[in-house]
């Protein structure tokens, strides 16, 4: 009972993997402090509570200092290219997620699309394959946008509000989600899509800094601005996982897909 109990405790903290025999703590490992965290906010590993395991495990408290998302901002503005931007992501240590993730997941597709997707996290299949919408919902997602003849590629360029997979799918903190946003928001002004398409009320909520949900944005036009002043029309639509989980609302998303084909034709894009 003891050793079922505990299992199902490491499930529901999100430890659902096996990756190797012995145990390592690896926030017992000496790591250099990301820039400009201030020294008290450095690991803090804090003792978890029951049921106690075998071998002694701790968590690191989140670093939630707003120096990091400073950081990340300061960081992704001085990047002048895609190419940049991603070697920057790929460098930076100041995101919890990054610890516990397998790869960093950037994006896929060409740059150059006339559509650019932001879905919302990585998850397994993305996780170990290291490509944004790999699993279920991505195929979904190539078959959707197939229908009004574009293909990942040429056709749109895909990505997510964060770049590593949040262990076990928790949600991610405040300062996570700031912190990939800053980098994402560059993305999106050295990107330059002709239409941005938020996948989900996560993505259309933090790049409109909205608390409104997706049953209200979904299929509205909105105008996202940018710091370096690029406007981007922007179309908040359904997540392909939620229409996996619901196949009646797939017809508010082909209503999506057809404004989005008005839309790139209106813009010369077709
Ligand atoms: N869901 C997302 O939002 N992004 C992925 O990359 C995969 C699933």
């Amino acid at each position: 009972m003891d050793a079922a109990a505990l299992l199902k405790w490491y499930v529901d903290h999100g430890i659902d993997e096996t990756i190797g025999e012995t145990t390592t703590d690896r926030f017992a490992l000496s790591q250099p402090a990301p820039a400009g965290v201030a020294a008290g906010l450095a690991l803090q590993p804090t003792p978890l509570r029951a049921p106690a395991p075998a071998t002694a495990i701790r968590a690191p408290v989140p670093l939630e200092s707003p120096q990091l998302v400073e950081d990340a901002r300061a960081l992704a503005g001085r990047c002048n290219s895609v190419g940049e931007l991603e070697a920057a992501i790929r460098a930076f240590e100041g995101c919890t997620l990054k610890r516990t993730a397998k790869n960093t997941v950037f994006a896929d597709g060409l740059p150059s699309a006339p559509v650019m997707i932001v879905g919302e996290a990585p998850g397994a299949d993305e996780d170990r394959l290291g490509k944004p919408f790999v699993g279920v919902s991505g195929q979904l997602m190539d078959r959707m946008m197939a229908a009004i003849g574009l293909e990942r590629g040429a056709g749109f360029y895909i990505t997510n509000i964060l770049f590593w997979r949040p262990p076990g799918n928790r949600t991610p903190t405040m300062a996570e989600q700031a912190m990939c946003l800053a980098f994402t928001r560059r993305h999106i002004e050295l990107v330059r899509p002709k239409i941005l398409l938020l996948a989900g009320g996560t993505s259309a909520k933090a790049l409109l800094d909205t608390t409104e949900g997706i049953m209200r944005l979904r299929g509205k036009w909105t105008t996202l601005r940018l710091d370096d002043g690029t406007e981007v029309p922007t179309l908040p639509t359904f997540h392909p996982a939620y229409l996996l989980r619901t196949p009646a609302s797939k017809r508010q998303s082909w209503q999506d897909l057809l404004a989005i084909d008005r839309k790139l034709s209106e813009l010369g894009a077709r």
